[in-house]
């Protein structure tokens, strides 16, 4: 098998999983953007993704991302920034992402306006919520939901960022079903304050139909359409 068919057969079995968790939520499939996220994988498999009929992929590291994003320019594909991102790196990311998806504390947003405005566009950006339980302190990415309001408020009085919804990640070893449930119940509260920031992005190979089933506007899919990376890079 090549590897445009390997590519091929996984992206549709991905698509046929959207597919039945729309049809299980009543929801239309059209509603469902599917991110694939080409983190440690070569711009070549970018390229056979792109003729494969995807618009939108997801990167977590600036140091592979803007050599990816600057070999595909061509393919004039939708980047998603998906990871944790150094506030010195925000400027950078903005060269590149039309959407960064991991916004979790003021200074990263207000460095990332900076930036958009410096490349004279504006940024789609969503507020990574942390679904860990409040005790745990280790590895949390996202702003807790209590300071949530705060940080939504703050990106959405910034000139250059548009405010587009919410993104979370199902906790390691928690049910996905459960936490995307709460970070729904979250979202409801949220769209109260700002009706128009309707993105979910929720979901990843192992979870997609927990997200799709709780809303999810965008699954961010990795492995399953590309195959097992390294655990550590
Ligand atoms: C890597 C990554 C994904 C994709 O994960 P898979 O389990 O490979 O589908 C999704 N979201 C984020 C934030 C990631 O870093």
């Amino acid at each position: 098998m090549t590897r445009r068919e390997e590519i091929a057969a996984n992206l549709a079995a991905v698509r046929a999983r959207i597919e039945r968790a729309c049809a299980a939520a009543g929801r239309d499939p059209d509603e469902v953007t599917l991110v694939v996220v080409t983190k440690f994988f070569p711009a070549s498999d970018v390229r056979l993704l792109a003729d494969l009929g995807v618009r939108h992929v997801g990167e977590n590291r600036h140091q592979e991302a803007v050599l990816k994003a600057a070999e595909c320019h061509d393919l004039e594909l939708t980047w998603h920034f998906v990871g944790g991102l150094q506030t010195n790196k925000a400027g950078p990311v903005t060269g590149y992402a039309h959407v960064v998806e991991s916004v979790d504390r003021v200074k990263l947003a207000t460095a990332l306006d900076r930036g958009a405005q410096a490349h004279e566009r504006e940024l789609d950006v969503l507020v990574q919520v942390s679904l860990d339980p409040p005790d745990r302190t280790a590895g949390r990415s996202g702003v807790d939901p209590a300071g949530l309001a705060e940080l939504a408020a703050h990106v959405e009085g910034l000139a250059s960022l548009r405010l587009r919804g919410l993104m979370a990640v199902a906790p390691r070893g928690a049910d996905p079903v459960q936490a995307f449930a709460e970070l729904a119940s979250i979202r409801a509260e949220f769209l109260r304050a700002h009706p128009g920031a309707e993105w979910l992005s929720a979901g990843m190979s192992g979870d997609l139909e927990a997200g799709v089933a709780a809303g999810a506007t965008h699954v961010r899919v990795g492995s399953a359409v590309l195959g097992q990376r390294p655990e550590i890079k």
